[in-house]
């Protein structure tokens, strides 16, 4: 029999450089925690019904992309295609608009599953960081996650990023946008599917890729002259918001982003080093969405940035993360009494909170000793029978290679006393 792989468009993270993936999940939630948001959790599986309505029906996400299936039990679900719809879902269902002041933060981080062609940098299975704060209307909440984000990229050691900006209006100025829009797409010598996409959600062909459609687009009606006052005021304090907090950002008219549920700010941040797909995360206000799926009245605001792709953009600007060793003692033992005797040991320095692995599985000692440096630890204890009948252990320094005999006794306090860790 053969032996498996990973499906089409997945991939597996794995050792060593699974850890850059953790560091960037840590790097891009840590401006979040201290920003006061929760952790919130849903589950990898909604309600159909909720994306359908939540991201859109017209969408790419929802019309091609969505994994939905019937369980056995007869229920519609779809495996989880964006972050935003699941967790106002989650905090409307636990009333937490209800407990205290807005808004309610939250972040998240966690799988998502598009069925997507798969690329360089896009999956069927990716996984995104997010951030939302629900039931408040206010340019600075809108700021702050910007500002938040572009900490998290700059604290990576990211450079290569750009930050576009727009305002999509809401639902006074939008409608009106909407229909001149329209008129405008009408004339154009446009294919049966995009003048579909005209008539159903007309802003989404101002971001088609093909160069056919963008040369016609010249001359199109733009939002900007059609936002009502409040529209422009907001986009104004936003922009000021972030020129005041030193975040660069550049206007984008065309920015309309592939999901339905979006009003006023929209945002996108890309890295140039990525080709093709290299929008690294985006989100921007929803202020109808609670709404539409059966809320009340929730003017929010959120982000999603894909960690895959800012991996992607941490390899292309050549930036490697300071990762520490997981490893900081590393016991070798010679013998069968000593295996006994060490392995003891190891379990004391754990539980002493020393990041300790053993030699496992009996092999000799050069084996051992390869293992030891592969596991970065900066010091080894390496034990036979001699020592053992002395009461010792030899605590090795990796990097000047001087070793001494420690009491067994005493190995916990002199290990920590040298890692600096009391
Ligand atoms: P979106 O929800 O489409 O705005 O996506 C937000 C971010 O998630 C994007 O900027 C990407 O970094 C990431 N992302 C979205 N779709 C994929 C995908 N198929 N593969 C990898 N990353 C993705």
């Amino acid at each position: 029999m053969s032996t498996f792989q990973a499906p089409k468009g997945t991939y597996d993270l794995i050792p060593p450089t699974s850890a850059v993936y953790l560091a960037v999940r840590e790097a891009i939630s840590s401006p979040l925690r201290h920003a006061g948001y929760g952790y919130v959790e849903t589950p990898g599986f909604e309600n159909v019904e909720l994306f359908a309505r939540g991201v859109g029906e017209s969408t790419d996400i929802v019309t091609k992309e969505m994994y939905a299936f019937e369980t056995k039990g007869g229920d519609r679900l779809a495996l989880r295609p964006e972050g935003t719809a699941s967790v106002l879902r989650a905090a409307l269902e636990a009333n937490l608009h209800k407990q205290g002041a807005l808004p309610v933060k939250l972040w998240y981080s966690g799988s998502y599953y598009r069925y997507e062609r798969p690329q360089k940098g896009r999956y069927r299975h990716f996984s995104q960081v997010g951030a939302e704060a629900i039931g408040a209307e206010d340019p600075a909440l809108d700021a702050e996650l910007i500002i938040l984000a572009d900490q998290a990229y700059r604290a990576l050691g990211l450079r290569h990023f750009r930050i576009l900006l727009n305002s999509l209006g809401d639902k006074e100025c939008r409608p009106v946008y909407r229909e001149a829009l329209q008129d405008f797409l009408r004339g154009l010598d446009l294919d049966e599917d995009t003048r579909r996409r005209v008539e159903i959600n007309p802003l989404r062909v101002l971001d088609d890729k093909r160069a056919e459609v963008q040369k016609q687009l010249t001359g199109a009606p733009l939002l900007r002259d059609f936002l009502c006052d409040a529209c422009r005021a907001y986009h104004k304090e936003v922009r000021e918001l972030l020129t005041e907090a030193g975040v660069a950002f550049e206007d984008d008219e065309r920015l309309v982003r592939g999901l339905d549920y979006y009003t006023r700010t929209t945002f996108e941040f890309v890295h140039d080093g990525l080709g093709s797909q290299s929008a690294v995360g985006g989100g921007g206000r929803y202020d109808g969405l609670s709404e539409m799926i059966g809320g009340p009245e929730l003017p929010s605001v959120g982000w999603a940035l894909g960690v895959d792709r800012t991996v992607l953009a941490l390899e292309a600007e050549g930036v490697t993360l300071d990762l520490p060793a997981t490893t900081s003692v590393f016991a070798v033992p010679l013998g069968e009494e000593a295996r006994r005797v060490l392995f003891s040991v190891v379990t004391g320095l754990r539980r002493a909170g020393v990041a300790t692995d053993f030699a496992f599985g009996g092999r000799g000692l050069k084996g051992a000793m390869k293992a030891a440096n592969r596991s970065g630890a900066r010091l080894t204890i390496v034990a036979g029978e001699r020592d053992l009948a002395d009461g010792v252990v030899q605590l090795k320094d990796m990097e000047s290679g001087e070793q001494v005999p420690v009491p067994l006794s005493e190995v916990t306090s002199v290990v920590q006393a040298r890692l600096g860790t009391v």
